[in-house]
Formats: C-alpha cells, structure tokens, sequence
C-alpha cells in the first residue's frame, strides 16, 4: 500500500511556484497576488484561510486577507467583492465558506468575477469545466487529479466511485474523471444519500473519492482489494488522548480500508493540502492571464 502523500507533492508543487514567481520577478513582471476574504469566528474557515495566506507568501506571491465580522451584511460583502473584482493588482480572490446564514453564498459566488473566481465556483467555470473549455478548475477536485497525475496512477477505463454529489466536490471530480485524457477516461458511478446499497456500489471501486463529511463512512469491508481510495473529509473527533481534545478524520475508515488500498490519501496530509497548492496553481494562471484575457 502507497501513501498518497499530499504534504509532499504540495510542497513540490510550491517550490515550483515560487521558482515561476522568481523568474517573473526578475524580468520585472507582476507577481500574483491573491485575495481572500472571512466573514465571522468559524476556527475551521479561520485555520484553512490562514494556510492560503501562508503558503502564498511561502511562494513569493502577494496575499491580501480581508476579516469581517459575523455581522457583516450581504450588501457590505457584496460590495467587497465589487471592490476585489474591480482592483487591478488583484489576480484571483476567494471568499471563504461556509459563509454566516444572512448571507447567500450563491448570490457572493455569481457576484465574484469569473477571471478571477481561482476556487473555481463560479457557473462558468464550471460550464467551462464540464465542457473540457479552459477554466480554473475548482481547487480540491483539481488537488485530487494532480495526485493521480503525480503518482502515474492509471485510470483509463477503470471504474470510480465518488460518494458526495456536492458542488464543489464530487459532482466537479466525477466530471472531471469522465473526460477524456489524463487523468480521465475513467467510468464514474456518482452516489449520494439516496444511493440504494453504497456499500455494495463502492465495493465496485477501481478509485474510490468519499466526499461525505461524515467521520469514517466508508469501513475497510466496502473496498475492493487494490482500489485506490482518495478521502477528501475533513472531521473534527473528540480524542481525549491529544492535548487539544480533538483530532482529524477522513470520512475513509483509514485503518481498515488502508491494508486493502493499494494507493490512499491520509488525513490530515492528503487532499486538504492539495487543495491549497490548486489555489495557487490557479492563482498564477490568472496573473498570467493564461485563461482568460
Ligand atoms: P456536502 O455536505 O456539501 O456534501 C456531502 C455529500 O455527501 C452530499 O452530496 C450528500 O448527498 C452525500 N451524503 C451525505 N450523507 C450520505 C450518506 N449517508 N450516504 C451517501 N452519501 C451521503 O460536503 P462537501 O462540501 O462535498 O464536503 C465533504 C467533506 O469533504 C467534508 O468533510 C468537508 O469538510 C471535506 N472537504 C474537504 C476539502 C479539502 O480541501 N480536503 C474541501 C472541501 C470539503
């Protein structure tokens, strides 16, 4: 069985980056610079905005982190967003999710410019994506195809199953796996709640992606030996043996599926951190203007 180790390969991923930034530096040219912007405490939302933040600056990119209350009103972030579509120097810039209930996320999400929408939510990016035009890919599923692509994993005509159907992650991936190309070329099962018999669906997995949210859904007994099993969760448990109390977890029972996969993601150490290291790719390609002009 073979770690699909995330930290690593993001860690390559920046270095490449910041080796791009340095060159663009050098000749005089504009270094990317992403925006993003937290609305409210959430302590998740706060943890994964401040590694976005950290890691550009890691690649020499410009960051710019925008904070407001949890009683910031639809019409002020709204006009946030107008202001970040607006400012020249600004590349790419994300608005954190899960956003306060008083606001509506797809309201944020069409407002945002889709030049420089690098999470990669915006509808038409999205259209784009699904009809192989070049768009900025949503950043996890585009995390979760650069670990198949950087371990050679082979996945022509091998069936996946990707449990979740959300927006942002298993509806884009099980596009994303159907299409042609590498990676790609795969047959996509998509199953979700409704799903009759998952178990039985995802035992059918040459490439498994649980995209749930519930902490160790998927038990070592619904994998087919040799599947490669990528967990995108990310659970917080109570776990009296750690300082904090708490420790994370896949929605993959890792223990018991681990000896049956040939290839899978840890958590924390997998997808998270690929996610971060996609938001960057995408952040350069916008200050390139690579896919749009
Ligand atoms: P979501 O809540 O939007 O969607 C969950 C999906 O799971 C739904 O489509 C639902 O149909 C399906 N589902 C729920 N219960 C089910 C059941 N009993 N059986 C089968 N399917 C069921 O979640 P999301 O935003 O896609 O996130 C999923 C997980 O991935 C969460 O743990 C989240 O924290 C994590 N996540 C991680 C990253 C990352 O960077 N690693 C990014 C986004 C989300």
């Amino acid at each position: 069985m073979i770690i699909l180790d995330g930290k690593l390969l993001s860690e390559n991923i920046k270095s490449e980056l910041a080796a791009e930034v340095d060159i663009i530096r050098s000749r005089g040219g504009k270094v990317p610079h992403l925006a993003a912007v937290l609305i409210g405490e959430n302590p998740a939302s706060q943890v994964y905005v401040q590694s976005k933040i950290r890691s550009c600056e890691q690649a020499g990119f410009k960051s710019t982190l925008i904070q407001k209350s949890a009683d910031t009103t639809e019409a002020e972030l709204l006009e946030i967003v107008k202001q970040l579509n607006e400012d020249p120097d600004v590349d790419g810039f994300i608005v954190q999710l899960p956003l306060p209930k008083h606001i509506n996320e797809e309201r944020i999400t069409l407002a945002i410019d889709h030049r420089k929408d690098v999470d990669g939510f915006h509808p038409i990016n999205f259209g784009r994506m699904a009809q192989g035009l070049p768009a900025f890919l949503p950043a996890t599923p585009f995390g979760i195809m650069e670990i198949l692509r950087r371990y050679n994993i082979e996945t022509a005509g091998k069936h996946c199953v990707v449990v979740g159907r959300s927006n942002i992650v298993g509806t884009p991936i099980s596009i994303l796996l159907s299409r042609k190309g590498y990676p790609g070329d795969c047959t996509v099962t998509l199953t979700h709640s409704r799903t009759h018999d998952l178990p039985g669906e995802v035992r059918r997995a040459d490439i498994v992606v649980a995209a749930i949210g519930i902490p160790e859904f998927i038990k070592g007994n619904w994998v087919k030996e040799g599947a490669v099993v990528i967990d995108v969760g990310i659970n917080r448990v109570p776990d009296a043996t750690k300082k904090s109390g708490t420790r994370l977890v896949g929605d993959v029972a890792f223990d018991e599926v681990a000896p049956r996969s040939s290839h899978i993601t840890p958590v924390p150490g997998g997808v998270g951190l690929m996610t971060v290291a996609a938001l960057m790719v995408n952040t350069l390609k916008a200050c390139k203007k690579e896919i749009y002009q």
